[in-house]
């Protein structure tokens, strides 16, 4: 008799785990915990803080937009620190190349990160050569590489992914960028805390295809990519 209830209940713990196969809350505990390590430094919208260059924010910026009061100091101790499966300096600018630096980075951003990984990984798909291409961008790094005036990436809400052989066929090509990007329509459907903007963009003689993904709080598409088959 004892066994059988255990038979039952052990049933029914597997069905629930099924129920929430996307484990978020798993991922928001653990980037909960590795975003309680961060140092967080005030920020007045100065051109430098501490001596590193960020610009000045732009005023009358839409809605969804927030110039940062706190920005994360990350300096020679603490730059190795996880940020979900990567690491906190992965998010910054590339210049200019001193610490400490600081940065605007959402913890949202995050979350959605790790669960488009896990989701791909549960999947059976490659996410081992997943690369962040760009964090975060103060403004004065945002205009100095041709970035939108009010680019996501100045308020640490975007980042750009270079995702590697996805599809495990040999090649890095637009079919992983499109499996990707299938999967993070999926987030933006039914996850409404962390919807926003995805397009793929190709490659060029300056760069690999890579996929700009955030967490502006709408759905947004653009590109040659946004339009359904
Ligand atoms: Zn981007």
């Amino acid at each position: 008799m004892k066994r059988r209830k255990f038979a039952i209940f052990s049933s029914l713990f597997f069905l629930l785990n099924i129920g929430s196969l996307d484990n978020s809350k798993k991922i928001e505990e653990m980037i909960d915990k590795q975003f309680s390590k961060l140092k967080y430094v005030k920020y007045n919208n100065t051109k430098y803080l501490n001596g590193y260059k960020l610009g000045k924010y732009p005023k009358n910026s839409p809605w969804y937009l927030k110039t940062p009061s706190f920005l994360i100091e990350v300096n020679k101790e603490n730059r190795n620190l996880k940020i979900g499966r990567f690491k906190l300096d992965d998010f910054t600018q590339h210049l200019p190349k001193r610490y400490p630096k600081y940065l605007a980075l959402e913890k949202k951003l995050i979350i959605k990160l790790e669960m488009l990984i896990e989701d791909l990984e549960r999947n059976g798909f490659n996410v081992n050569e997943f690369e962040i291409m760009s964090g975060f961008r103060g403004p004065w790094y945002n205009k100095k590489v041709g970035g939108a005036k009010y680019s996501t990436h100045m308020y640490g809400l975007a980042v750009d992914i270079l995702v590697g052989d996805v599809n495990r066929d040999g090649k890095k090509d637009i079919e992983d960028a499109k499996i990707v990007y299938k999967f993070l329509d999926k987030i933006d459907k039914t996850k409404k805390e962390l919807v926003g903007g995805a397009a793929i963009y190709e490659e060029t003689k300056f760069h690999e295809e890579f996929i700009h993904m955030d967490v502006r709080g709408y759905y947004a598409r653009w590109g040659k990519f946004a339009k359904k088959d």
